[in-house]
């Protein structure tokens, strides 16, 4: 099984450069923060709330979950743009947080990768837990406020505003007690404050050649 797995704080490109180098690789590519915003809409769909650990937890274990190029979905309704909302953004961390929402994306994500013999993985806890044996361990990262730049480049809204929300979300998801974020054994830190798409995925393939 072949497993490339891309770890690093909100906004650091890993979603851009994970689609890159699985299109070069010839490997498929899971967005697993897409899956923990689609149980954080769902959790939020039907009203739960988010401090009741064993409700959201069993959400998790029921909802079905679409994460493809082709958008997600979430027990059949296509929430593509919903899991992108402010409200979903500052809930995810929340639901991330939860012990029994993350062993079952875990199982998932490990089922989906032995379903297709590998692909690229991008996430918080990816080469930390979730695939400590893969075969490149990438943590991408770039200053706050480049990561800010981008993320206003993407959709929009006051830079000093989104700064402020990535570093509360990064805060929380490397504080929690369950998986944090971290940069795992044997990972490579790339730092791409200053780098174009291009310049990160040369990096990474010289990489994966003296890997
Ligand atoms: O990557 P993205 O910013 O969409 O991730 C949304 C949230 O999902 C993160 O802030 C984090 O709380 C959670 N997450 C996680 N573990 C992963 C991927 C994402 O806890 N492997």
């Amino acid at each position: 099984m072949r497993v490339i797995a891309i770890d690093g704080p909100a906004g650091a490109g890993k979603s851009t450069i994970a689609r890159a180098l699985a299109a070069r690789l010839g490997l498929e590519y899971l967005d697993t923060g897409a899956m923990y915003r689609g149980v954080t809409f769902a959790a939020l769909r039907h009203g739960l709330l988010l401090d009741d650990i064993e409700a959201v937890a069993s959400l998790a274990r029921s909802v079905v979950l679409e994460v493809s190029d082709a958008g997600v979905f979430v027990d059949g309704v296509d929430a593509t743009a919903a899991i992108r909302t402010a409200e979903v953004t500052s809930a995810v961390s929340k639901v991330a947080a939860n012990s029994g929402v993350r062993t079952e994306m875990r199982d998932r994500q490990q089922q989906w990768a032995t379903e297709r013999d590998g692909g690229v993985v991008e996430g918080r806890d990816i080469g930390s837990v979730v695939f400590p044996d893969a075969e490149l361990k990438l943590y991408l990262t770039a200053s706050p406020r480049v990561r800010a730049e981008r993320r206003v480049a993407e959709a929009g809204g006051d830079v000093d505003e989104i700064e402020r929300a990535i570093a509360a979300r990064d805060h929380h998801d490397s504080n929690r007690a369950d998986s944090p974020l971290t940069e795992a054994d044997g990972s490579t830190l790339v730092d791409t404050t200053g780098l174009t798409i291009p310049e990160v995925l040369e990096q990474i393939l010289r990489l994966l050649e003296s890997a």
